[in-house]
């Protein structure tokens, strides 16, 4: 029998060994790691809120008034004031009758799909989507029909190869802006759809809550057809600068997974400070400050993209603040992280079973601290190793 030490140096050798790096300050553009600063390109903290003052303060208060702990789950004794505070604003910010906060989108996916569906359901779910949907799909015990990547004439075949056996019920589920590829959901087709066959739209909106439409309500926003969704799913610890997750849906929706998701039940609720500071960024996300941070961003991510691009690099044509620079095998790409690294640039390389085997990458994520001037040095730094790297 193999040793676990066996396996680790299997990895090791395939240049496919993990570990953790330990920051010492928070998540800001630069990052102090093993005593040095380096500029940090692999965080979601999309607009600076993880560190923001109005959240903190938000944090300090609710802590002082409800201590650290909640104490029990959700249906026990861990409904504080700030969750239930929290579910009206989130119903508000998404347009829907109701919502319910998880401790984390991993815990959302897995116990709205679980809580949601089962044997008789069908779901179709994107080839791309994130690990916590494809958990989900198992743990439902539904049929699952998994589509190729935005492929939308394929689902559409799909769902009309499967309408004349139809049984329960039929949900498409996809992440809105692909947490990898960077690239958005087509969500005005996927509203057609669904309404074409009856069926629900479960977006995964992680990486557009906050970032994307005009009052950050995410990329159902940003496409118009926020209230054609009926399952929205996002987290708080990106944009948001939190923790945690949430379903936005209908009344019913929400009561039937407080009955039954098992990762909503199962486990204690967040500290009430999260819930309290995730209220303060919504406020925040919505207001002008929300627009400018946006702004800033967007304006970071098109001087970073079009530097690489203009450098020969595929960016698999991203068009979001998540910038994909493929690098293929994993060697070459730890190569090119450890070197990035020692010349000051934090960007974590990406390989299976995150992304499809030869599909390696270095994953850049855009924040609106960054400076216009350090993402352009930085997109050069990247330039110069991947071609020491790969030729
Ligand atoms: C990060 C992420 C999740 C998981 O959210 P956590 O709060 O980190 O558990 C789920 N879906 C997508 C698309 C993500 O990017």
């Amino acid at each position: 029998m193999t040793t676990w030490n066996d396996e680790l140096n299997r990895l090791s050798l395939e240049g496919m060994r993990r570990s953790l790096l330990t920051i010492e300050n928070g998540q800001g553009p630069e990052v102090e790691i093993d005593g040095q600063l380096k500029l940090l390109l692999c965080s979601n903290n999309y607009l600076g809120l993880a560190d923001h003052p109005a959240l903190v303060a938000a944090s300090i208060v609710a802590t002082r008034q409800y201590g650290v702990g909640s104490g029990a789950s959700r249906l026990v004794s861990g409904t504080l004031r700030p969750h239930q505070e929290f579910e009206e604003r989130l119903a508000a910010f998404k347009g829907t009758q109701s919502a319910l906060l998880f401790n984390s989108g991993y815990a959302a996916n897995t116990g709205v799909l679980q809580g949601l569906f089962g044997p008789n359901d069908l779901i179709f779910s994107d080839s791309l989507n994130h690990a916590s949907i494809i958990d989900g799909c198992k743990l439902s015990k539904a049929r699952v029909l998994v589509y190729p990547h935005n492929d939308m004439d394929c689902l559409e075949a799909l769902m009309h190869q499967e309408r004349s056996t139809r049984k329960g019920r039929w949900v498409i589920v996809t992440d809105g802006v692909f947490s990898m590829d960077g690239d958005f959901a087509v969500l005005p087709k996927l509203c057609e759809l669904k309404e074409r066959f009856e069926a629900l739209l479960m977006v995964d909106d992680a990486h557009g809550t906050g970032a994307w439409g005009d009052k950050g309500r995410g990329l159902g926003e940003h496409f118009g057809c926020l209230d054609k969704i009926d399952l929205h799913m996002g987290t708080l610890g990106k944009a948001l600068g939190c923790s945690g997750a949430y379903l936005a849906a209908d009344r019913d929706i929400i009561d039937v997974l407080i009955n039954r998701s098992r990762s909503f039940i199962f486990s204690t609720s967040l500290p009430p400070s999260v819930p309290a500071s995730a209220i303060s960024a919504i406020e925040l996300v919505e207001g002008s400050e929300g627009h400018k941070l946006r702004q800033k961003l967007h304006q970071n991510r098109k001087v970073f993209t079009k530097c690489l691009i203009d450098g020969g690099i595929d960016i698999l044509g991203s068009p979001s603040q998540i910038v994909p620079i493929i690098t293929g095998e994993p060697k070459p790409t730890m190569l090119i992280t450890q070197r990035l690294f020692q010349k000051g640039i934090f960007l974590q390389g990406i390989r299976p079973p995150t992304v499809p085997a030869g599909k390696c990458r270095l994953r850049a994520t855009l924040m609106a601290s960054h400076l216009p001037d350090e993402l352009i040095k930085a997109a050069q730094q990247i330039l110069t190793v991947v071609r020491e790297v790969l030729g």
